[in-house]
């Protein structure tokens, strides 16, 4: 292919990607966003075989690759989502690691050099320098991402004094010899800079809780996206610095997101001074609370007899995979005449868009899924919301009390509708480890069980 031709290629390539970003910000245009993102990708990969001879082997590579992903993707369960896309953000920090490596040890195979022997520039050293601390990084960071998500090691934070003064003082000496391997291109600073990002990856993520892990993850991911782009400086390949700018920015944008919707302050998060996880402990007042609890049949017939319906769907929704029944349900009210629609807090669930995905896969109608500010003023008017499954994003200590954890955080207001029946297994506390007020309102009505037991009763029921 002429240069020309490629440099096409790779515009057509990085248009199709930045379709696919703007298709995925609405579940109505997402599918259409990941072919757009399929298509580009693949355009740039066949583009990029045509400039090398190694095709067979990369070829090969792209199977073997191709193949293991499609396996791993799917047996993976939707809720072990976090855990997997960890685990690929360490490839691609891997990756960019070696690239840089080889790309070090010989620039004129990738032709950034024009003949053999010849030196790096200054600027493509520290190009390959920030391209790989931040892929080193990412490396391991992702790794121990990956092992607290999975469970494989404890999500509690990790800490010891002093930590924040070790890892600055590793930090500074880490960019000491970078700078001394971009003065002077020589192996030994490489490789001690580059031992030195792989530990700060360890060392910057490990006192992050389990809480705090989502945001973690998508921010190597950010990291991972800049990785590339800087490699793709060195390498003067167009295709790389746009996708790794566009994997960069959006992930920086999402991470921003998801600490504005958990109230948690970005620098805080990355610090690890906040974000206790499974470490966080309900505060016991000592003070015994009653509730109100009633069956599924209950529950059927409090919905059956009500002009509107809000469900409000959570993580426990997911585990019991009952977004099929729910749908299910939501059609026989609808069709009994009565208003449903389902409530969406952004961060329901274990990460960004969980529910979304959930109930676009049970087919529920995107018209019934309403976002958190679109349908907070509307629960004061609704006769029954249905909270399943879910915990921490209807808690009104966020609103009303400025002692608990999540205080700040916008929530569902489910408190302010006239009737609340809440599914869940037990009186257990959510995610945050926090009691909530709701189960103890004078007009909420526990429903204990499994989230698609009870869904699959409360049709029974309505059959009747
Ligand atoms: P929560 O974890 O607060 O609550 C889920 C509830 O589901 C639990 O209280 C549990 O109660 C119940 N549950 C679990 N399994 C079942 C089941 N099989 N059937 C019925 N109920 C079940 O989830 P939310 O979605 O309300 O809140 C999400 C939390 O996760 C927030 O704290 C958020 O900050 C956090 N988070 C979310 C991220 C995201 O990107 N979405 C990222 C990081 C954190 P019981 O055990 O009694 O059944």
């Amino acid at each position: 292919m002429s240069l020309n031709s490629v440099a096409l290629a790779y515009l057509v390539a990085a248009v199709l990607f930045i379709l696919a970003l703007k298709g995925l910000s609405s579940p109505v245009s997402a599918r259409r966003g990941n072919l757009f993102g399929m298509v580009g990708m693949a355009i740039a990969v066949l583009t990029t075989l045509t400039l090398t001879s190694n095709w067979i082997y990369i070829s090969l590579a792209i199977v073997l690759g191709g193949a293991a992903g499609a396996i791993v993707a799917k047996r993976i369960e939707m809720t072990s989502m976090p855990e997997l896309v960890a685990a690929m953000h360490s490839l691609v920090g891997l990756a960019a690691v070696l690239i840089a490596m080889s790309a070090y040890y010989n620039p004129y195979a990738y032709g950034i050099v024009k003949y053999l022997g010849a030196e790096l520039h200054l600027s493509n050293r520290i190009e390959l320098f920030i391209g790989t601390f931040i892929g080193a990084i990412t490396f391991t960071g992702s790794i121990v991402a990956f092992g607290k998500l999975s469970g494989r090691m404890g999500s509690k934070p990790l800490r010891f004094t002093g930590q924040h003064w070790v890892n600055l003082a590793l930090g500074i000496v880490m960019i000491g010899f970078g700078i001394a391997f971009s003065m002077s291109p020589s192996w030994t600073p490489f490789l001690i800079m580059t031992a030195i990002a792989l530990v700060l990856g360890v060392l910057l993520i490990m006192p992050i809780g389990g809480a705090d892990m989502p945001v973690v993850v998508s921010m190597l991911n950010s990291y991972s996206g800049w990785a590339a782009a800087g490699i793709g400086f060195t390498l003067n390949n167009n295709m790389l610095i746009i996708a790794g700018s566009l994997v960069g920015s959006s992930g920086a944008i999402l991470s921003y997101i998801m600490c504005k919707a958990m109230n948690r302050a970005f620098l805080n998060v990355i610090l690890g001074g906040f974000g206790g996880g499974e470490g966080a402990v309900a505060e016991d007042s000592g003070v015994q609370k009653t509730y109100r609890s009633g069956s599924a049949e209950d529950a059927a017939f409090m919905m059956g007899n009500a002009d509107s319906v809000i469900i409000v769907p959570g993580y426990g929704l997911a585990v019991a995979r009952a977004q099929h029944a729910i749908n299910e349900m939501s059609k026989m009210l609808t069709e009994k005449g009565i208003k449903v629609r389902y409530a969406i807090h952004p961060v329901a669930g274990r990460m960004p868009g969980h529910m979304n995905v959930l109930l676009a896969e049970a087919e529920v109608p995107y018209d019934q899924v309403v976002e958190m500010d679109e349908i907070n003023n509307e629960f004061a008017d609704t006769d029954v919301v249905l909270v399943i499954g879910a915990n921490d994003v209807v808690n009104p200590a966020a609103k009303t009390d400025p002692n608990s954890p999540i205080y700040g955080m916008p929530i569902l207001e489910a408190h302010k509708a006239r009737t609340i029946l809440v599914v869940k297994r037990s009186m257990a506390a959510g995610y945050a480890g926090l009691d909530n007020d709701l189960f103890y309102l004078d007009k909420t009505m526990m429903v204990f069980g499994d989230a698609k037991k009870v869904v699959e009763d409360v049709i029974k029921a309505l059959g009747h």
